[in-house]
């Protein structure tokens, strides 16, 4: 079934039909919000010195087939991973071995990690933690067995693309329903005349998030009680920041929330924490209206998840002070920490102990192995394991990517230059990486991609699937709100081993089920 699928589609364009898709999704993305902010280093010198321009985000023009059963097992099964990530933030003992052994071969993971001792040793004055989580799968399929859900990553810091992942679904839906059955605007494809990609609330899942923690917050700490607000905290030259406005958008227009944006080099600059008052409340002093001041109930980071980003002792001050403050962090810096790649390398290793079961206590065994059912293999690279030999012999190095503790695309090593790549680093280093196998998506999949800068690509593509979840619980590990909805699909050209949007690797796309 997966492999005629796929064999047939998409169809052949013409020139002329491919021009006119074209034209069409470039002006509707613009007209839409389906944009992000045009690359500096791609435009000739001077060309926006004011930053005027936007541009078309890199999208497919048609959706791609995904398999139904493995889009609706991710969905089932995400609230289930909000809890487990929720429970191993809450866990210090079981996360702080992991994190410890990491620390003396990895400054950025010890940075943090000495982040949260130093507020733990000063008092936490915030019980609450918030989750914006995303999952990331491929649907493995081998012509052998039916479609199975493999999971790539668990991303708990500044997941993104929520807010223009219906906008593509939105785009895709108006080709094939603007005229019947789509015929006029996509050649005739029986998969492109039954159906259109499910509904995608993103933007409402993600927000109500914000908005649970913005009310759980409670009354004002500041002595003044200040008007409350949740604050963004972004990077200076943020490109994608079309997608942030769709959640700063929903949260003020329909939760009614005062939404700040503030580039993470001016927190000192924009807030401050009164040194009088031991609850410790973040005050943001908006920037264009000098006489007001708010107190900051939330704290979204779509920033600091990089080492680059931290260029002086000067910033992880600035993160500290965050981290010290009454709002509730988005993430904290553990719920960060959780997820580190080597975290969930230990919950996926084929053999040892059973960590799921001794985290997820009160969840039944049939759910937890639906979602052990989700791991491709992983391992550690120590002398005494499997990784080791998997990763240095050529043959069966071909089979895996190796993976280190970061975050935002382009950091890991694939496939053949492993064994090269571990020789050329001390033995000491190696356990700063962790080896997984490759997940093996449908092998004859095409689509078509619209690139940022105008190029348009037919090729064999892989598909990334990722599921939004948010939840909110306090330090006792007690859940207070956890929920789902909402979904991603980035696709990128076979041959390129990396799959971020941002990153340029890949394009926003929809699904089709099947
Ligand atoms: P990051 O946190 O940097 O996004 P990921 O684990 O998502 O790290 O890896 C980046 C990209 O590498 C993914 O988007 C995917 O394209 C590819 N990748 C990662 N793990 C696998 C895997 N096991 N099989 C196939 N591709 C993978
Ligand atoms: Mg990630
Ligand atoms: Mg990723």
């Amino acid at each position: 079934m997966a492999e005629t699928i796929y064999a047939n589609y998409p169809p052949q364009l013409s020139p002329e039909q491919q021009e006119f898709l074209v034209a069409f999704t470039k002006d509707w993305a613009i007209q839409n919000g389906l944009a992000v902010r045009p690359n500096p280093a791609l435009l000739p010198e001077g060309a926006d010195a004011n930053h005027v321009l936007a541009t078309t985000a890199p999208v497919t023009l048609f959706p791609s087939p995904f398999p139904k059963a493995c889009f609706e097992e991710a969905q089932a099964l995400q609230t289930l991973y909000n809890q487990l990530y929720a429970t191993i933030t809450s866990n210090q003992e079981w996360l702080g071995k992991i994190i410890e052994d990491l620390t003396d071969v990895d400054e950025f993971v010890a940075n943090l990690w000495q982040t949260h001792l130093a507020v733990q040793k000063e008092g936490y004055v915030q019980n609450l933690s918030l989750g914006l989580f995303r999952s990331d799968y491929m649907a493995d399929v081998t012509p052998t067995h039916d479609p199975a859900l493999k999971q790539v990553e668990f991303n708990t810091i500044s997941a993104s693309f929520g807010g223009l992942s219906d906008r593509v679904r939105s785009l895709h839906t108006e080709l094939l329903t603007s005229s019947p059955g789509g015929s006029i605007n996509y050649p005739s494809h029986p998969l492109l005349e039954s159906q259109t990609p499910p509904a995608n609330n993103a933007v409402e899942t993600l927000s109500n998030g914000l908005a649970v923690a913005h009310e759980a917050y409670g009354q004002p700490k500041s002595s003044a009680a200040l008007p409350l607000c949740i604050l963004f905290v972004v990077q200076e030259g943020e490109r994608n920041v079309f997608d942030q406005l769709a959640l700063f958008k929903r949260l003020t227009t329909f939760h009614k929330i005062p939404v700040f944006r503030i580039y993470s080099n001016k927190i000192f600059d924009q807030t401050s924490i009164p040194s009088s008052n031991p609850s410790r409340p973040l005050v943001y002093y908006p920037p264009h209206s000098p006489s007001s001041a708010f107190e900051v109930t939330t704290v979204y980071l779509r920033a600091y998840y990089s080492p680059d980003e931290y260029k002086s002792p000067r910033d992880w001050e600035a993160r500290t002070h965050l981290e010290r403050s009454a709002a509730i962090k988005c993430p904290t810096v553990l719920n960060q920490l959780s997820g580190c790649k080597k975290v969930q390398q230990i919950l996926a290793q084929p053999t040892g102990p059973d960590h799921l079961s001794s985290l997820l206590k009160d969840v039944d065994a049939a759910r937890i192995s639906r979602l052990r059912e989700t791991f491709a293999p992983q391992y550690d690279l120590s002398a005494s394991g499997q990784g080791r030999d998997l990763a240095l012999n050529p043959e069966t190095a071909m089979k895996h990517v190796l993976k280190p503790q970061r975050e935002g695309g382009g950091n890991n090593i694939y496939k053949s230059e492993i064994p090269d790549f571990l020789k050329s680093l001390p033995e000491s280093d190696w356990k700063s990486w962790v080896l997984m196998e490759i997940i093996n998506p449908a092998p004859n999949a095409e689509n078509v991609a619209l690139r940022v800068d105008g190029e348009v690509l037919r090729g064999n593509v892989i598909s990334e699937l990722g599921i939004y979840g948010t939840i909110l619980w306090d330090n006792t590990g007690k859940i207070h709100y956890n929920d789902q909805g909402g979904w991603l699909l980035r696709t990128k050209g076979k041959e390129v081993n990396e799959g971020g949007v941002a990153a340029g690797f890949s394009s926003l796309d929809s699904v089709l089920l099947f």
